[in-house]
């Protein structure tokens, strides 16, 4: 048996796998990130834990456990150095800690890596060699896939396409850069960019919706707003997935693979964002290296990451 763990900003979510990694059962926990390191990896532990016990297991059961963590990294020693979406956190030695607490092997992964390995092995990128994927939540994370080989680099940030620098003066983004593809494409590019239209004085339903604040506006409203045929906001998403397409351009250039997919909460806008990101692929893509790759949706949802936690734990332990 295995279990795999994606900890997010929101829920941690634990499921229990067997040998040919079929998922068994599972168990989600608020993550209450906004306290401390300690209250977090306290509330993975009794989800573990809990897990065990309705299945009626010890730890001993476990050949591994593999975890899905947010932010910065050392894979080898196990350490989540830093992680933007938790307060309080810093150096947290996730493997031993977890290692001490069940005594089987323990390996972490960058979050979106894990969710890369789920849909590569049990969703949509099944059987392929070459692929990239993209997920657009709060910020955009990727990974890729090379002749069969998850991609790590040096520092483990090979495939780093949120970072990729689509405008010289663009808006400042958390790596000290400006102008990165994700400061546009996710969930709070998408906000900023309908924002700063309506500063330039555009108009939009967004204003009656928010009661003429700004601040309220979300990714859901101006999907929302786009149904209605609010002008505004159909361009926001027009200009969105341009610049989408413009980035996966490149990386399809680089990479050359067979299959793009797109997960994360914002794959939702399905056409009203793939339709301009295809038709900028098209018209901006090397022609040969573009006819030979796919862009499609995950298929695995809020579920890749534990199935990729635990192929991650697998793959580790071999
Ligand atoms: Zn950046």
């Amino acid at each position: 048996m295995f279990i795999g763990i994606d900890l997010g900003g929101t829920n941690i979510k634990v499921g229990l796998f067997d040998d040919q990694l079929q998922p068994v059962d599972e168990i989600w926990r608020a993550t209450q990130s906004e306290t401390n390191s300690k209250i977090v990896i306290d509330n993975m532990i009794v989800a573990v834990q809990a897990l065990l016990t309705q299945n009626q297991l010890q730890a001993t059961a476990l050949k591994a456990i593999g975890i899905g963590v947010p932010g910065l990294l050392d894979i080898d020693t196990g350490i989540s150095k830093f992680s933007p979406n938790f307060m309080n956190w810093q150096d947290v030695p996730i493997k031993q800690i977890f290692e001490d607490q069940f005594h089987v092997p323990v390996f972490i992964d960058n979050d979106v890596r894990v969710n890369l390995y789920g849909e590569w092995q049990f969703g949509a990128g099944i059987g392929q060699q070459n692929l990239l994927m993209v997920t657009l939540g709060t910020g955009l994370g990727s990974g890729v896939v090379l002749d069969g080989r998850v991609l790590y680099g040096t520092t483990a940030s090979a495939g780093e396409l949120g970072h990729m620098n689509m405008y010289r003066h663009g808006r400042p983004c958390a790596c000290g850069s400006t102008g990165c593809l994700g400061r546009y494409v996710s969930a709070r590019g998408i906000v900023k960019t309908a924002q700063e239209k309506l500063k330039d004085g555009e108009t939009s339903i967004l204003t009656d919706w928010t009661q003429n604040d700004p601040s309220k506006i979300t990714a859901k409203m101006i999907s929302e707003a786009d149904e209605q045929h609010d002008q505004l906001a159909h361009t926001v998403w027009q200009e969105t997935g341009e610049l989408l397409g413009y980035g996966l351009a490149n990386a399809i250039n680089l990479f050359n693979p067979a299959m793009v997919i797109i997960g994360g909460g914002m794959a939702n806008a399905g056409k009203r964002l793939l339709t301009p990101t295809k038709n900028a692929i098209k018209a901006h893509g090397l022609k040969i290296a573009v006819v030979a790759c796919q862009v499609v949706t995950a298929k695995l949802g809020d579920r890749a990451g534990m199935m990729g936690a635990t192929i991650v734990a697998k793959r580790r332990l071999k």
